[in-house]
This record gives structure tokens, sequence and C-alpha cells, in this order.
């Protein structure tokens, strides 16, 4: 089944189920404190939190998404895009527990026939708040799941918060067994790398206020007046076990880029690991940029511009190192957009556009590859003879001359087995922008917007984190 189909099954059903649709928000997030949505439920925030009146009782959507948090995983986990589709359900005050986990149960188990997902029930696990009840009692007695299916964890490991006083709850996790060939037994609490027991679904049953305090530290001080559901099940995911795919980058919307990757560069998927991780990351991050750009984001040296800037050079990067040094961006996000169109019509008139912006970012990545590569190179062969740290002197020289960001430098240290001395880059990095700042005064020219200045220096200089909302969840955060 294709994606597209599995994301319109999802509307239908709880359009069936008495859900106002709404459609996907941008990707650049609706509310100011983020930069990104990252998450199903960032347009409603405002009716989960009670602060303003819902104008529908119960809703559901399939929202497009972006984690930054989650880049580092990409290729290397079977589940983790920096761009995916969230599909929510929500309820403010209407159906609580009983209701989200009999609309879950439906829709995952009831058959393809009934316009379900056709999933063997005998393969599903919960992970479920030790002192929930409730949950426990719905799922084995009403539901019928036998009880050694359900995983019960700590409050700490299984709940959500905004990360400040305010609403709270435990979360059900759904999990799907792929069977014995993805990891050993033991249920989706003992799966550390969490590829055998895959998360399909979260549902977050807010019903308490918490109390100040840090992380996970805080206590709960009371029950909310109006409870909420949320919920978040990643598209992707769905569609790579309806599809009897290894991972998400199998899927109909992603494996065209890596079929299309494994031509230019003359190599096999599936052939050579490193390689294959490559594959994947580009296709990710081509899609990613294609989604990024589509909603108006261009790249540049801060705040979403950068996130940008790092896929589209990860991405070139990547194509690099599968020994493919020729202009590719183009072709491969067209490929992308010839996947995602479906579902996402406007990206075909938007595609001029599109293609306008990444071609010229890739044109620009490359000048500055070709300026620092060499320079690069000789420091790193000094490394390589010594202690293999390449020294924050070099690092600076290619960031201050060659406009090598830390992380590119970072990212082509380590495939070389070196580190960098961080600390002294960033020491260097500090005397520049103290120089600067000092420049700036003795001018007195009232022109010169230094703090603007010193941002972009800290923006480039450091490794960006993206922090103002976060979920506690078994995994912790969202940034
Ligand atoms: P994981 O533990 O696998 O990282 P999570 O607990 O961080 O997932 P949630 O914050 O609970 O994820 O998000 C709800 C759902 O969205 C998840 O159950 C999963 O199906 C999907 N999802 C989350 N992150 C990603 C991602 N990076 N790529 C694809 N799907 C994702
Ligand atoms: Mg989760
Ligand atoms: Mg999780
Ligand atoms: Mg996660």
């Amino acid at each position: 089944m294709r994606t597209a189909e599995i994301r319109q099954r999802w509307l239908d059903y709880f359009a069936k189920h008495d859900h106002h649709i709404a459609p996907s928000v941008s990707l650049v997030s609706p509310d100011p404190s983020i930069l990104f949505t990252v998450a199903g439920m960032v347009p409603f925030i405002p009716y989960i939190l009670n602060t303003e009146p819902a104008p529908w009782p119960t809703v559901a959507s399939v929202q497009k998404c972006i984690r930054t948090n989650d880049i580092d995983n990409v290729g290397r986990t079977t589940r983790h895009g920096t761009f995916f589709q969230m599909n929510g359900n929500f309820s403010f005050g209407d159906y609580f527990k009983e209701g989200a986990i009999d609309l879950a149960w439906g829709l995952l188990t009831s058959s393809l026939a009934e316009g379900g997902y056709g999933l063997d029930g005998d393969r599903l696990w919960m992970t479920i708040w030790e002192e929930d009840a409730v949950s426990y009692d719905y799922w084995t007695r009403v539901i019928g799941l036998p009880s050694d299916h359900i995983q019960k964890l700590p409050f700490k490991e299984i709940s959500w918060s905004t990360g400040q006083p305010g609403p709270a709850g435990a979360c059900c996790e759904i999990h799907y067994d792929r069977g014995p060939e993805y990891g050993p037994d033991g249920g989706p609490a003992a799966d550390v790398q969490g590829d055998r027991f895959l998360e399909i679904w979260n549902l977050v049953f807010d019903e308490f206020v918490r109390g100040e305090g840090e992380g996970h530290d805080f206590e709960l001080v009371g029950k909310l007046e109006r409870t909420a559901i949320d919920t978040g099940a990643g598209l992707e995911r769905i569609a790579y076990l309806l599809q009897g795919k290894a991972n998400m980058y199998e899927i109909d919307e992603v494996y065209p880029v890596i079929r299309a990757t494994e031509e230019i560069a003359g190599k096999k998927y599936g052939a050579d690991a490193e390689d294959d991780v490559r594959m994947r990351v580009v296709a990710d991050h081509v899609r990613s940029s294609l989604m990024l750009i589509g909603d108006g984001v261009r790249p540049g040296n801060d705040g979403r511009g950068y996130v940008l800037r790092r896929l589209i050079r990860r991405a070139v990067r990547s194509i690099r190192l599968l020994g493919v040094d020729d202009v590719v961006l183009p072709s491969l996000i067209a490929t992308s957009k010839d996947a995602m169109k479906d579902s996402y019509p406007e990206l075909e008139a938007e595609f001029s556009r599109i293609l306008d912006v990444a071609s010229a970012e890739e044109a620009a990545f490359r000048r500055t590859l070709a300026s620092g590569t060499q320079i690069f190179d000789l420091a790193a062969s000094k490394a390589s003879g010594g202690n293999k740290v390449l020294s924050g002197k070099d690092a600076f020289a290619l960031h201050d001359t060659y406009g090598f960001p830390i992380d590119l430098t970072l990212e082509m240290a380590s495939e070389q087995g070196l580190k960098v001395d961080e600390g002294e880059f960033r020491r260097l990095m500090q005397e520049q922008k103290d120089r600067a700042r000092a420049d700036a005064r003795a001018k007195k020219t009232g022109h010169v917007d230094s703090a603007v200045y010193n941002e972009i220096l800290d923006e480039s200089g450091g490794s960006t984190r993206f922090l103002g909302y976060s979920e506690t969840g078994a995994e912790g955060k969202i940034v």
C-alpha cells in the first residue's frame, strides 16, 4: 500500500469517527517559541493546554514534521527521519483513555477491506505508566491483549509535559514486534536499539498538573479540569511495516532517491554498510530540504536557514563520499518531488523556485569545499601523525578564511578517526568576537548592529541547538 493511501486511510478513518480533519500546517512552526513543527500537536497547543477554546472537540491530521535532534540517527536506525509525517488524533475534553485506545486498536487491526491497516494484533505491545490502572484494565479486559504484552514503566520514562508547570500526563506507546531477526526478545522496554519492537504510535493522556522542577524532577500537584488526548503515529513507520520493507528509507516516498543515487554513483545499495548509510542520508536529507524549501525556508547562517544549509551540505558531502563530484542535487530533488507530489501537489507548482534555491546552495557549498578541502587535508595529515587531534587553530582558520563551518570540520575529521580541539577553537572564536565588539565600540558608528553580528558568529561557530519546547517521553527530548 502506497504511503499516500496509508495517509488517506488515516484521515478517512478519523473522519468516519466524527473527527474534524485539519490540514498540515507549515514546517515553519506556528508557535514562535520553536523553530520547526516537531509534532502533530504543535498547531493545537492552545487547545491542549486549554488556554483557548477548541473550535472542535476532536480533530485528526497528518502533520509534516522536522526533528533536528534525530539527524545523527538517520540511516543508522531503521526509523528516524529528519523529515517525517506524524498522523495524529486529538480530543479536547471529549473521549479520554478508553476512547483513544479503542480508536487506535480499531485502525491498526481492522482489515484492509474494512479501511484499516490490517496489522496482526498478536504482534502489538504496549508500554504504559505503572500506575495507570485504567489503561491496563482496558487493554487486558476489554481489548483482550495478553498481560505479558503490556510493560509498565515509571512515570518519568513514559510521560509528557511542556517542561514547565502546567498540563502533564502519562503515555501509552504502541509497538509492533518485527520478529527475532531484528533483535532479542523481552518487549519494547528491553529493546535499547528500538528496531525490533518498533514504536509506531504514542498516545498521550493529559490529566495532571505538574509543579516546578527541571527535566523529570517534578511533582504532580493536581488534576486538570479538562483532560486532553494527543496522539502521534509515524506515517513512514506504518508504511515500512505495510510495505514489508526493512526501514523507513525504503518506502515508496523515499526509496526512489536511493535508486537514483545508486545509478549516479554506480554502486549497489546493500553492497556496503557504510555506503548504504550514506545513500539513506542522501535520500532523507534531500527530502527534508525539498519540504523545507517548499515551506519557504532559505539557507542561511542561523536558525531555520542554518538547519536547511546543514541538511543540504550533509547530502552533498554524502554523495561526494560515494565518489561523485558532479552537481547532482537538482536531479535528486526532482526525483524526491515526484515521490512526494501525490500527497503534496503544491510541490509541483513551487518546483522551479525550490530548484533555484537548492542549486544555488549546492553551488556555494561546492566552492567552499573546493577552497577548503586541501587546507583541511593538510591539517588532517599533520594531526594523524601525532595525537590524532586537529588543532583548534586549524579549525579556526578553516572557519575564518575558508568558510568551513565547525560541524563540517568535525564531521570530516571524525571520518578520518580524528578529534578536533574544540576548546581551543571556541577560545579563538571568542577572541575574534571580542575584537569585533571592541572595533564596533571604537568606531562608535551606531550603524553596526553588533548584537546581530555576534549572534551570527555564535551560530556559525557553535553547534546550533534549538530549545524552547520539550517533550519528555520514553526517550527524552524533542528539541
Ligand atoms: P523514538 O523513540 O522512536 O525516537 P519518539 O518517542 O521520539 O520516537 P514521539 O515523540 O513519541 O517519538 O512521536 C510520536 C511518533 O512519531 C512516534 O511514535 C513515531 O512513530 C513517530 N516519529 C517520531 N520521531 C520520528 C522520526 N524522527 N522519524 C519518523 N517517525 C518519527
Ligand atoms: Mg514516543
Ligand atoms: Mg520513543
Ligand atoms: Mg525520538
